[in-house]
């Protein structure tokens, strides 16, 4: 059974100018790994998060606007660093229409999707012919520069998950696109396009196999170029896991999923996040936390060798919110829907998840024991920092981007918690009411 929600209202203060100071009270901040009783001041003209001590002793500014969240969580917006597509729309498919209508099913996808409480995210290509990424790319870079909060949930970037990846570990991947970067920056260059790796690139994350021939000198000069490198799909040991990471990757994407189970005495990737090593730094891991690609022991394990790594990602797919049945799939393979199981057809690999992840929260919460700030961090602040944006993005300090999510916590018969959006801000501006 629910929990009563609290009462919601807001309250327009009085105010002579318009200034576009807006204060939350009445809320519990999420601040590091605890909440806090406090308000919270931005501003719907600069986008920001204001200091009200500042606002309101040093200039005298009223607040344009009071808004009592009666009690509720106020949680910066939500990352989600891999998500393939939603609403019918896929990020790896060209349209027939062509390229105009890719950028207007991104836009799509963008309105619909800042109303799950994720405010900012990378979409993310599968392994694709060059052509594909050449085309798709020019419309899958940051696109918060106008801070219109009508544009929806905003792009940090894109996320390249392949093609450089072990045709052994391949998953859902076509294995007749994969290459191997022979010829390190000239192959990424070749495959993505050149204009695409160039400074600033539309490029954020690129999830490669450590181990390919040409893998370690790419990993350098893409981290070089300031695009961020994780390691998947791969038969990477420990110790090409390790090689990679001293190249310059920093994360593991879907730990466990497409990659050697750990073994006692080779530790595979899921090593890493054990190194007592002190010329290596533990890496970011994502986690899929679904329901159906890990178990929820293997997740705490994960957690418990390694908290601040831990970023839950979604991996959701175009299929998310569609009725179950059999769906066509690109390379003439189809998938098989079942509640939040994607299955392909013709082996019956697991081909994706179609979870929001606020619910990865939730489960998150529900299986390991973590509190409502902790298991926010893995979606907020840490996804954040592995990106260099944890002065933007993922925090409710002063000077960061007013994306904001009101969080409902709920209770159900027998102590399993659910965290429900109720409200969504992006740069400042209210963009999504459940009331
Ligand atoms: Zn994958």
């Amino acid at each position: 059974m629910p929990l009563m929600i609290p009462a919601y209202r807001t309250v327009a203060a009085q105010s002579e100018d318009s200034s576009g100071v807006i204060k939350f009270t009445n809320c519990l901040l999420v601040k590091g790994n605890s909440l806090v009783d406090g308000d919270l001041w931005v501003s719907s003209v600069t986008g920001k998060i204001l200091n009200g001590q500042e606002i309101l002793y040093e200039h005298r500014t009223a607040p344009e606007k009071i808004v009592d969240l009666g009690g509720r969580i106020l949680s910066p917006g939500l990352i989600d660093t891999q998500l393939n597509g939603a609403y019918g729309f896929d990020f790896s498919v060209i349209p027939e229409e062509g390229t105009a209508a890719y950028g207007k099913g991104v836009l799509r996808v963008n309105r619909s999707l800042v109303a799950t409480g994720v405010t900012s995210y990378l979409p993310t290509l599968t392994s694709q012919p060059p052509e594909v990424y050449q085309q798709a790319l020019p419309y899958l870079g940051p696109s918060g520069s106008a801070r219109d909060a009508s544009y929806g949930s905003e792009s940090l970037g894109a996320h390249c998950e392949g093609p450089f990846l072990s045709p052994t570990k391949n998953g859902i991947h076509n294995a007749s696109v994969l290459q191997e970067p022979v010829n390190g920056l000239a192959s990424l260059a070749d495959c993505y396009g050149p204009a695409n790796l160039e400074t600033p690139s539309p490029i954020k994350l690129i999830t490669l196999a450590p181990e390919l021939p040409g893998a370690l000198s790419s990993i350098e000069a893409l981290t070089s170029h300031d695009i961020h490198v994780s390691i998947g799909h791969s038969e990477a040991s420990y110790e090409e896991a390790k090689a990679g990471v001293k190249a310059g990757a920093s994360m593991i994407t879907h730990l466990f999923n497409a990659m050697r189970p750990l073994h006692h005495r080779n530790p595979g990737i899921f090593g890493l996040l054990g190194t007592a090593s002190h010329s290596i730094r533990k890496p970011y891991f994502g986690i899929i936390a679904d329901g159906i690609h890990l178990h929820p022991t293997s997740i705490k394990i994960a957690w418990n060798a390694h908290p601040d790594g831990l970023i839950l990602v979604t991996d959701a797919m175009r299929l998310a919110g569609m009725p179950d049945g059999t769906y066509d799939w690109t390379n003439g393979s189809r998938i098989i829907k079942e509640g939040a199981l994607l299955t392909l057809e013709e082996n019956g690999k697991i081909a994706g998840s179609s979870i929001q992840l606020v619910d990865c929260v939730t489960n998150f919460m529900n299986w390991t024991g973590a509190s409502v700030p902790e298991a926010l961090k893995a979606v907020t602040a840490t996804p954040a920092k592995m990106l260099g944006m944890q002065d933007v993005k993922g925090t409710l300090t002063e000077g960061a981007d007013a994306d904001l999510v009101v969080l409902d916590l709920q209770e159900a018969v027998g102590g399993e918690k659910k965290l429900v959006v109720d409200e969504v801000w992006k740069f400042g501006i209210k963009v999504f009411d459940r009331a």
